[in-house]
């Protein structure tokens, strides 16, 4: 025990802690499921959907539990042991540089947490969603998307890992710089992945010509927003789950609905839909959520100078010596509990802006009624919590809940 070490105590305190905040939360939100159909949303939802969705979050809510305590445990133990110190001293017997093995030591633990969390994924999707009927990954696909994700971090996050080793270990004020490269980096993906990525998953087809796509056309018209193309996304291959979403900032607007939107939602619920994405960006939500994140990792990396130039937060986590590498791998597990706080008001952010969102929505349109019946449908769909614990949306939720959003609509 190292309770004089004041890294020590914030890390314990915070994976232990934050482990029982969360099941506090799921222990609280799964009380709230009920047995009826709140009265505004019997007209959609079923008593029979209701009673599904109910063993549908207690199942789920199991699994999380199980696979948080299993990751708990891992970490707890390999630290009790002394691994940190065990895999910092494998690594550097290699003889490599320092940024080779610097990139080692973060893939390996990286890989080993992901083949942790594997069996959990599995069984969420094979089981739990299959036995919904809400999954329609096979295998194969399921195999192939984690090696592409596998192969697309080694490419894009392995040269982005190596210039911040390369910054902490060569520069002045290596925190800000590192901090100033991470956010270029996310500006240029949120540029990249529509475009490179995300194709690599999911097949973007043109939408055929027909009356859907001169209602959309019409509605981006109407509310002076440029749209280049609309595309069909393959999300069927996945999950029955719908969505919709805008890809590109300025004038190459793209928006992108899932083929299982189209397939449940009426034309003018398909505009309602559209109409709240253009409320998102026409409320200029993407620059604020940007700056918000830009913030969120600002406190990060002043905080990662404290640490890292702090010979007792190496200490704590029973490893001699200083290697940056290692050391950003350890800080993750400081800050992820700790930074919560600042990801509950990114989440009290992103909730006024859904708020925000119908309410343009709402305006364009005219009236709130066909949005209200998609928010319907899409609950019903997703196997929604209708009335979840205001503990568990502080904590989790992006999305205020289906009732306070059709409470809002019809005011
Ligand atoms: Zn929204």
């Amino acid at each position: 025990m190292r309770l004089d070490n004041p890294w020590f105590v914030m890390a314990l305190i915070g994976v232990i802690g934050w482990f029982h905040v969360k099941l506090l939360a799921d222990f609280l939100n799964l009380r709230r499921l009920s047995d009826s159909v709140p009265e505004s949303l019997n007209d959609v939802v079923s008593e029979e959907d209701h009673l599904k969705a109910k063993d549908y979050h207690i199942d789920h809510a199991r699994l999380d539990v199980l696979s948080e305590a299993a990751g708990l445990a891992a970490l707890v133990g390999f630290w009790w042991v002394g691994g940190f110190q065990w895999l910092a001293l494998q690594v550097q017997g290699l003889g490599w540089g320092s940024i080779s093995s610097g990139l080692l030591i973060l893939g390996s633990l990286v890989v080993a947490s992901s083949l942790l969390n594997l069996p959990f994924e599995w069984y969420s999707t094979f089981k739990i969603e299959a036995a919904y009927g809400l999954n329609r990954t096979t295998p194969g696909t399921f195999v192939a998307d984690r090696v592409k994700g596998l192969v697309m971090a080694c490419a894009l996050g392995g040269p982005l890992v190596a210039g911040i080793l390369w910054v902490l270990a060569n520069v002045q004020a290596a925190a800000f710089w590192a901090w100033a490269l991470t956010s270029l980096f996310g500006l240029l993906m949120t540029w990249i992945a529509p475009r490179f990525l995300m194709p690599i998953f999911m097949k973007f087809t043109p939408m055929e010509p027909g009356e859907l796509r001169d209602a959309i056309l019409a509605l981006a018209r109407k509310q002076n927003f440029p749209v280049q193309e609309i595309y069909v996304v393959d999300g069927s291959r996945r999950s029955t789950k719908a969505n919709a979403f805008f890809t590109g900032i300025g004038n190459t607007r793209r928006i992108a609905l899932f083929d299982t939107l189209l397939a449940t939602h009426s034309t003018d619920e398909i505009i309602a839909v559209l109409a709240h994405e253009i409320g998102h960006a026409k409320l200029g939500h993407v620059p604020w959520m940007i700056t918000a994140g830009l913030l969120q990792s600002a406190a990060m990396f002043a905080c990662l100078h404290f640490a890292l130039s702090d010979v007792r937060f190496y200490e704590a986590f029973g490893v001699q010596g200083t290697l940056p590498a290692l050391g950003l791998a350890l800080f993750s597990i400081v800050w992820k509990p700790w930074s919560v706080v600042l990801d509950i008001l990114h989440g009290m952010l992103s909730r006024k802006h859904e708020f925000q969102a119908d309410e343009y929505a709402k305006v364009a349109i005219g009236t709130g009624e066909p949005l209200i019946s998609a928010l319907k449908k899409l609950s019903r769909d997703h196997l929604a919590h209708l009335t979840p614990h205001p503990f568990y949306i502080l904590l989790h939720h992006s999305h205020p809940p289906v009732l306070q959003r059709i409470q809002a609509l019809s005011a």
